[in-house]
């Protein structure tokens, strides 16, 4: 059974009026008091991941030096992350973790604003599902270093904004979930997710089995083995689960890619997805920063804007010829970025490794491009009526 929630209205408003700091809560500086979490129309384009996302946080603690997010959504408040401490919320990714409160009336609004809209407005790879989180990690554990009280009223107002959304949206309707985390922590809401039967899907992100990549790319997030361990758990408990190999870093070579894949299919996945590192704002600089302070040699070759495209494709056609020898051809769901559909990228990759670029291939590219792009992902079926 899951740990009891016991988040008391005086611990929280004691948190209300302490000072801002980088782990705290968002929208706390405001006069209106911190913003509320609720269900938004995702802004996903050729994922196939979910209709609505339900982001509990502003930042997040896992600190992947990839992270995609502060590039589309924390970059944007500047000023008011200023007065959190954050100075610059690219390269300060992984420092501040800035939870939503729960407001429960206002959080079964927008479950009740996502009823109402009608199937043909929604993308139609989505599911109709919410997905938890697209921006952070719907379990991670929130430090605050040396101020013991915060951190635990933020861990377990973390534990409310996840088990209690999930219990609306099982109860009040009849949308499907997507959970996404890289955390074992998921396990605490098991028992729940196994009540939603074909309306859940459980995902974890797996992008390499090598613990030591895993600590160069993600370094605060949970460890493989881990995540390892949860799956199993998840997949002896009979849940949905699928895997987002993602995002393959340059030093994930063929055999690592093999032995990530065999691995998975022990898992039988609904889905794998799977994606290289995307470049995204200063993502770049994070990696090699991280390498240098670890001391590790960094190859940074492959992830210069003149070489990327060349690694990414190779990586995802790499992927998809060993997911079909290992007979996973149906489960893999690919997500090659947008700019390689740009006639001048594509060249440029196929000058790299000495590969012709005739319209005839250049079209061939196109139309792989758009299976992957218009690839509509798994859902489990409802079970048939007796
Ligand atoms: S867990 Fe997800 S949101 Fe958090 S840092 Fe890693 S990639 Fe970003």
């Amino acid at each position: 059974m899951p740990e009891r929630i016991d988040l008391t209205a005086d611990a929280y408003a004691q948190l209300v009026k302490a000072p801002l700091g980088k782990v705290d809560l968002w929208g706390k500086h405001r006069e209106q008091g911190p913003l509320h979490a609720y269900l938004d129309r995702n802004r996903f384009k050729y994922k196939s991941l979910s209709s609505w996302a339900y982001n509990i946080a502003m930042g997040c603690n896992h600190a992947c030096r990839f992270c995609y997010v502060p590039s589309q959504t924390t970059k944007k408040y500047p000023d008011e992350l200023k007065l959190y401490g954050v100075t610059d919320a690219d390269a300060e990714w992984g420092e501040y973790v800035l939870l939503r409160r729960w407001d429960e009336k206002k959080f079964r609004n927008s479950v009740k604003r996502a009823m109402e809209v009608k199937a043909e407005e929604l993308n139609p790879d989505g599911n109709r599902a919410v997905i938890l989180c697209s921006t952070t990690d719907p379990y991670q554990t929130v430090v605050a270093a040396g101020d013991a009280p915060r951190q635990t009223v933020l861990n377990t107002l973390r534990q409310t904004l996840v088990r209690r959304a999930l219990e609306m949206i099982l109860d009040e309707s009849d949308l499907n979930v997507r959970i996404l985390t890289r955390s074992p922590l998921a396990k605490q809401d098991f028992d729940l997710y196994k009540r939603f039967g074909h309306r859940l899907v459980f995902g974890m992100s797996l992008p390499t089995l090598n613990d030591d990549l895993r600590k160069r790319y993600e370094p605060k997030a949970p460890g493989v083995q881990k995540r390892l361990d949860t799956l199993k758990q998840a997949k002896d408990m009979g849940l949905h689960v699928y895997i987002a190999m993602a995002p393959t870093s340059p030093e994930c070579q063929e055999d690592d890619l093999r032995a990530t894949l065999t691995k998975i299919k022990e898992f039988k996945p609904i889905t794998i997805f799977h994606e290289p590192i995307n470049l995204r704002a200063e993502n770049f600089a994070r990696i090699a920063k991280h390498a240098a302070d670890l001391k590790v040699n960094f190859n940074k070759r492959p992830l210069l804007k003149e070489n990327w495209a060349a690694y990414a494709l190779w990586q995802l056609q790499a992927v998809e010829g060993i997911a079909n020898e290992l007979s996973m051809g149906e489960q893999l769901h690919l997500w090659p970025d947008k700019t390689l559909g740009k006639r001048n990228v594509w060249n440029h990759a196929m000058r790299t490794v000495t590969l012709p670029t005739t319209d005839l291939a250049y079209h061939a590219h196109v139309e792989w491009l758009a299976m992957w792009w218009n690839r509509i992902s798994e859902w489990p079926q409802a079970p048939k009526a007796k």
